[in-house]
């Protein structure tokens, strides 16, 4: 078992609650970095936290230690980078009819054959889907950057 001091962590990061207190549950339990946690920010209320419309992947949640289940929420960054692993690791679905057109000889793919993949390629389809934070990083990922 990983032995993590998140409340240190938290500190170390200069993550400050609406208390302004420094928070531990704050941090992401894989990476350590910030969670981005709507309950555990400064701002004020603005909708649903961002991981209420995300899938978190068996794997992913296996991955969090014990001390820190139902404490610390995972960050975007590790949502994104479990379910690309686990989408990549599937053969591409075959495109079928709704998938794609073709513009001035060239095959276009729509969001939905996009969200079928699960993934981003980091090309910038006109069609994709994905968040800009998942852009970038598939873009990081072309480029052979962690
Ligand atoms: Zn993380």
């Amino acid at each position: 078992m990983r032995d993590v001091n998140f409340t240190k962590l938290a500190r170390k990061r200069g993550i400050v609650t609406r208390l302004g207190m420094n928070c531990a549950a704050a941090t992401c339990p894989i990476c350590g970095g910030p969670n981005e946690c709507q309950l555990a920010t400064t701002d004020a209320y603005k909708g649903p936290c961002w991981c209420a419309g995300e899938t978190f992947t068996d794997a992913l949640l296996a991955s969090v230690p014990e001390e820190a289940r139902r404490i610390h929420c995972i960050c975007p960054r590790c949502v994104i980078t479990a379910r690309r692993l686990e989408m990549k690791a599937r053969p591409l679905p075959r495109a079928e009819a709704g998938d794609f057109y073709i513009e001035g000889g060239r095959v276009v793919f729509t969001a939905q054959y996009h969200q079928r993949r699960g993934y981003c390629c980091g090309n910038g389809c006109r069609h994709c889907p994905f968040t800009a934070m998942e852009f970038e990083m598939a873009v990081m990922e072309q480029r052979g950057k962690p």
